[in-house]
């Protein structure tokens, strides 16, 4: 069943509740995986009074909704108000894709207030997740912005790099959004040969994942070096080169992320029948 919007009105069963306050998510400090989720029958009764709450579907046959509040005061000494993107990989994958969810619509209905065409307000359509202007009729969907990640190999080794925006010693894959009229394959292309000049053939789809901040699909990738030697932009990209995989940086992405999928499909061998 598509999650439909649901405003002020509480359930009457006991629901998972992801409740932010400006980027921060409320938690259970002491608890663990499933359970820092908090649960109730209604904010109030969580002790929370959200300016807004959306249901966004079901986790265990439990209803999920979203909400939004002004204080960021802890209703309990026993919560939180935690940052998202530690909590890869402490939470359940499906439970932290219901909190990127959260976290997605809740920015949606932060910032999409007022119609990009005629300035009026924008209001909720019904039976949809979607914004209506009933002004002049524009309809406007939460924003999803792609980008590719991509695993390029070499001789059994992995082309890793350091972003400017990285702290010291961490190396990834390379990533970058889409443009528009681009296709993904066209994006790989682009994206290598600007931040370290190199060309890439034999792209292949490796998977993909939502990446909630704040709204961005990264779609994995893998390629097969084809020409030229790594030349890092030093804008974007200031370090970069071939690593294999018994001597990788100290420092990589950590569990649950794309990025460290497609090292660690690299690290596992199945990337060897790609080597030149
Ligand atoms: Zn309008």
């Amino acid at each position: 069943m598509r999650p439909v919007e649901k405003t002020g009105t509480a359930p009457e069963e006991s629901a998972y509740w992801f409740v932010f306050h400006r980027d921060r998510m409320l938690l259970n400090e002491a608890a663990q995986g499933l359970a820092m989720i908090p649960t109730a029958a209604s904010a109030e009764e969580l002790g929370v009074y959200p300016h807004t709450t959306l249901c966004i579907g079901q986790y265990n046959d439990k209803p999920c909704f979203a909400a939004d509040v002004s204080m960021g005061i802890p209703p309990s000494r026993s919560m939180r108000f935690s940052e998202l993107r530690p909590l890869i990989g402490m939470l359940p994958d499906q439970l932290f894709c219901r909190a990127g969810t959260a976290f997605q619509l809740i920015h949606w209905e932060r910032t999409w207030r007022f119609c990009p065409r005629c300035a009026a307000p924008l209001y909720p359509k019904p039976g949809e997740r979607a914004k209506t202007c009933h002004a002049c009729s524009f309809t406007g969907y939460p924003p999803i912005s792609p980008a590719v990640i991509v695993a390029v190999v070499r001789d059994g080794k992995l082309l890793l790099a350091h972003s400017s925006r990285f702290r010291a010693g961490l190396y990834s894959v390379l990533a970058g959004f889409v443009e528009a009229g681009e296709t993904l394959e066209e994006c790989v292309r682009r994206e290598i040969r600007e931040e370290v000049n190199i060309e890439v053939a034999d792209i292949r789809y490796f998977g993909s994942m939502s990446w909630p901040f704040p709204h961005s699909l990264m779609v994995g990738f893998t390629a097969r070096h084809a020409a030229g030697e790594i030349a890092a932009d030093q804008a974007e990209i200031d370090d970069a080169g071939w690593f294999t995989a018994d001597a990788l940086p100290e420092l990589l992405p950590v569990k649950g992320t794309l990025s460290r999928q497609l090292i660690d499909w690299f690290v596992s061998g199945e990337a060897d029948g790609r080597a030149e």
